[in-house]
C-alpha cells in the first residue's frame, strides 16, 4: 500500500471532504467534536469523519478504508453493524422508541448481566458511564455516611465533579491536570493515589480522619493506555476497604464483558460491592449501569433516599441492542476473540524487537495496549515517561496505511469479533511499515 505523507498539509489535499466537515463542525462545537479525545490533540493533524462502519472496518466520509481497533472505544465488540444487533434494533424500533415505563426488554438484559456477573446482585440501568459511577459514588457517601473518595491517578471514571482529579486520557491527552469550574471544597473530597501503589493508597485511607466512603478503581486501567494491575494490588484495596469501613467500586465501563466473560471477579478472584458497566452492555447505543450488593442497592429511589433517575433509563433500543450483544457473546466467543488479541499482540511485540524499538504491549481479553517504552508501566507517571513523540508519528503512519489506532498514547485499544485472522495479518504487515517509517 501507498504510504501518504503524515504531514496536515497532505491531510488536507488526501481526507478534503473530511476537513470540510472537520470546519463546519469547529464552528458549532468545541474543538469539532462532542468529546474531546476525538479532536486528535493528542495525535496532531486533522479527525478522520466516519462515514460508515462494517465489521472490522470503517470508512471515512473521503472513502478510505481502516481496520478499527478503537470500536467506538470499546462498546462494538461484536464489530460494526453487527446483523444481530441491526435486526434486535429493526424488531424492537418497529414498536416504538421509548416509553419511560418498564419494560422486558430492561428485565432480560438486566437477567443476562447478573447471571454473568452474580454479585451484581441489584442494578440500575443509566445511559453514560459518568452517570453510572457519579451515581456509585453518590450511593456509596449516603451508605457509609461519609464524603472522601480515593481513586487512582490516571484512572477516569467519566467528567462527574469528584473524578476530574489526575483523570487520565482525555485530560491528560489536552495537557490539562484538572479541570476549572470543579469547586475546590468538592475537589479535596478526592484523593488520588498512584496505580498499583498498595501502600500510599493506605496512607491516604489512614490520615483521612472523616472516613473514606468509597474507593473506586478501573481493576485494568483503559485510560492511561493499558495497566493491569500488580498480583495482589486488587486483593490488597479489597482489604483496605474492608477495614476502612469504604465500599470498594470497580469501574468495569471499559473492563465488563472484554477482560473476562465475567468481569474482573472472574479474572482477579476479587469481587466488588458495587460495579459500574458501560460500552458493551449496549451494544453501542447509550448504556451503561451501577449495581451490586442488594442491601446497599436497596437505598436507591424509590425503595431509598438516595436520589437518581433518567428519562431514557432502560431505553428499549439501547437495552435491544445490549442484549442481542450479550446474548452472542458467549464464553467460546470470548476466547475465540482473545487469542486473536494476543496473537495480534504478539506480532506487535515482535515488530518492536525486530527493528530494535522497545515497546511494551499487553492484552487482557479483548482488550489491548501498548507503550514506546524500555521498562514495564505500572502507572500513569510510567506511561507519560513513555515515547509519546514516537506514538504520534506510529499513529499518524499507521492511520495513514488504514489502522486506525486510539488517536492518544493513554487509551486503550480494542478487537471485536470482526477481527479475524486477515485483519490480524494485515493490520501487522500495515503497522510494521508504519513503524519503521515513523523511526526513519
Ligand atoms: N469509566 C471508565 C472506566 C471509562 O473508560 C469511561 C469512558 O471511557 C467512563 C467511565 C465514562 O463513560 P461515558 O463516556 O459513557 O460517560
Amino acid at each position: 500500500m501507498r504510504p501518504l505523507s503524515a504531514s496536515p498539509l497532505k491531510d488536507l489535499e488526501t481526507r478534503a471532504r473530511s476537513a470540510e466537515i472537520m470546519a463546519r463542525a469547529r464552528a458549532l462545537f468545541p474543538g469539532g467534536v462532542n468529546s474531546p479525545v476525538r479532536a486528535f490533540r493528542g495525535v496532531g493533524g486533522e479527525p478522520i469523519v466516519a462515514a460508515r462502519g462494517e465489521g472490522a472496518r470503517i470508512w471515512d466520509v473521503d472513502g478510505k478504508e481502516y481496520i478499527d481497533f478503537v470500536l467506538s472505544w470499546g462498546p462494538l465488540v461484536l464489530g460494526h453493524a453487527s446483523p444481530i444487533v441491526l435486526d434486535a434494533l429493526e424488531r424492537t424500533m418497529a414498536e416504538g422508541t421509548s416509553f419511560g415505563m418498564p419494560t422486558e426488554l430492561e428485565v432480560q438484559l438486566g437477567e443476562l448481566i447478573r447471571a454473568r456477573m452474580p454479585h451484581v446482585e441489584m442494578m440500575r440501568f443509566v445511559s453514560s458511564g459518568t452517570e453510572a459511577t457519579m451515581s456509585a459514588v453518590r450511593l456509596a457517601r449516603a451508605f457509609t455516611g461519609r464524603d472522601a473518595i480515593l481513586k487512582f491517578e490516571g484512572c477516569y471514571h467519566g467528567h462527574a465533579d469528584s473524578f476530574l482529579a489526575r483523570a487520565g486520557s482525555g485530560v491528560a491527552t489536552l495537557g490539562l491536570p484538572d479541570s476549572p469550574g470543579v469547586p475546590a471544597a468538592l475537589a479535596s473530597l478526592t484523593l488520588t493515589a498512584p496505580f498499583n501503589d498498595l501502600d500510599a493508597a493506605k496512607g491516604l485511607v489512614k490520615r483521612t480522619k472523616r472516613g473514606i466512603a468509597a474507593i473506586i478503581v478501573e481493576p485494568i486501567v483503559g485510560n492511561s493506555g493499558f495497566i493491569p494491575p500488580d498480583r495482589g494490588f486488587l486483593e490488597g484495596l479489597r482489604a483496605l476497604a474492608d477495614n476502612a469501613g469504604a465500599l470498594l467500586i470497580f469501574d468495569e465501563v471499559m473492563t465488563g464483558f472484554r477482560i473476562a466473560p465475567g468481569g474482573a471477579r472472574e479474572r482477579f478472584g476479587v469481587t466488588a460491592d458495587l460495579t459500574t458497566l458501560g460500552k458493551v452492555i449496549g451494544g453501542g447505543l447509550p448504556v451503561a449501569l451501577y449495581g451490586g450488593r442488594r442491601d446497599v442497592m436497596e437505598r436507591i429511589a424509590p425503595l431509598g433516599p438516595v436520589y437518581q433517575a433518567g428519562t431514557l433509563s432502560g431505553n428499549p433500543l439501547a437495552m435491544a441492542a445490549g442484549l442481542a450483544t450479550l446474548s452472542t457473546l458467549t464464553a467460546a466467543l470470548h476466547t475465540k476473540i482473545e487469542k486473536r488479541t494476543a496473537a495480534l499482540v504478539k506480532g506487535l511485540q515482535k515488530i518492536g524487537v525486530d527493528l530494535g524499538v522497545p515497546l511494551e504491549a499487553g492484552h487482557a481479553g479483548s482488550m489491548w495496549g501498548f507503550f514506546f517504552t524500555e521498562k514495564p508501566v505500572r502507572n500513569f507517571a510510567d506511561a507519560k515517561a513513555s515515547d509519546l513523540e514516537l506514538f504520534r508519528r506510529f499513529f499518524r503512519a499507521a492511520l495513514d496505511r488504514g489502522v486506525y489506532l486510539a488517536p492518544s498514547p493513554f487509551e486503550a485499544c480494542f478487537m471485536s469479533a470482526a477481527h479475524g485472522d486477515d485483519e490480524v495479518g494485515t493490520a501487522l504487515e500495515r503497522m510494521r511499515e508504519a513503524l519503521e517509517d515513523a523511526i526513519a
